[in-house]
């Protein structure tokens, strides 16, 4: 593929796709941005780019010819934590939701525009930049929300605002996974514990706490954003 318009610097993107349409559209929009582009049509073919020339990040179409796109998430996962963002038809909740409990970061549904590519590609980038909140520094901010993860604090502003340990969990969880959109199943089994999947209503509940006690308008949420019939995001910029 000819892409001598792009900086040697430039990220690597790797697109996962077999619709010619959506990779011309795709590779379009991004060498445009100067972004360098790796291509393959078949989930194998994936796996051994992916392996052999370390992208930066991958989009990945979930229906590919020779396997379902989840398998290619379950074997990168087993080495490596770059962003993957899944592109699947509108109505593949389902398997969205499979996709995004197998460890991919993000979802698009298609159609996209480029607007929406571009903002998705960089949140991911700068996610993978940062260093994870669980190390030297447990402390985290988002919008005038800002506290510390070890001493289990949260502030609005200059004042300390009050969570159950529960509330704190949740919030927890959503702060170390910020901008990324994680799973109804998943924030029940890892607030709740396993035997909670039944149970889906806790999430919705706590979740309209820590709106009522973090977000300026609880109704129309800057930060903790609902992923609807997905999940939840908590959007950190
Ligand atoms: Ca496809």
């Amino acid at each position: 593929m000819n892409n001598d318009m792009a900086n040697p610097s430039a990220p690597l993107i790797a697109i996962i796709e077999d619709e010619a349409p959506i990779q011309k559209f795709l590779h379009a929009s991004l060498q445009v941005e100067g972004f360098r582009i790796i291509q393959a049509t078949t989930a194998k073919e994936g796996v051994r780019l992916i392996t052999q020339q370390h992208p930066a990040i991958v989009l990945l179409d979930l229906g590919l010819p020779d396997a379902d796109g989840i398998s290619v998430i379950s074997s990168v996962r087993g080495w490596s934590s770059l962003p993957i963002i899944v592109l699947s038809a509108r109505g593949e909740e389902k398997s969205k939701i499979e996709a995004l409990d197998a460890g991919a970061d993000d979802y698009l549904t298609k159609p996209f525009g480029v607007g929406e590519l571009l903002a998705r590609i960089r949140s991911a980038l700068r996610r993978a930049a940062r260093p994870p909140v669980d190390g030297e520094d447990h402390t985290f901010r988002f919008g005038n929300v800002h506290g510390d993860l070890a001493a289990r604090q949260v502030f609005v502003d200059e004042n300390e605002v009050k969570l159950t340990k529960l509330e704190f969990d949740l919030l927890a969880l959503l702060v170390r996974n910020r901008d990324r959109v994680l799973t109804h199943q998943y924030l029940l089994k890892e607030v709740w514990g396993p035997g909670s999947a039944n149970e889906p209503h806790y999430v919705r509940v706590f979740m309209a706490n820590l709106r009522k006690k973090l977000e300026k308008n609880p109704s129309r949420p800057q930060y903790l954003l609902t992923e609807q019939g997905i999940g939840y995001r908590l959007r950190s910029s």
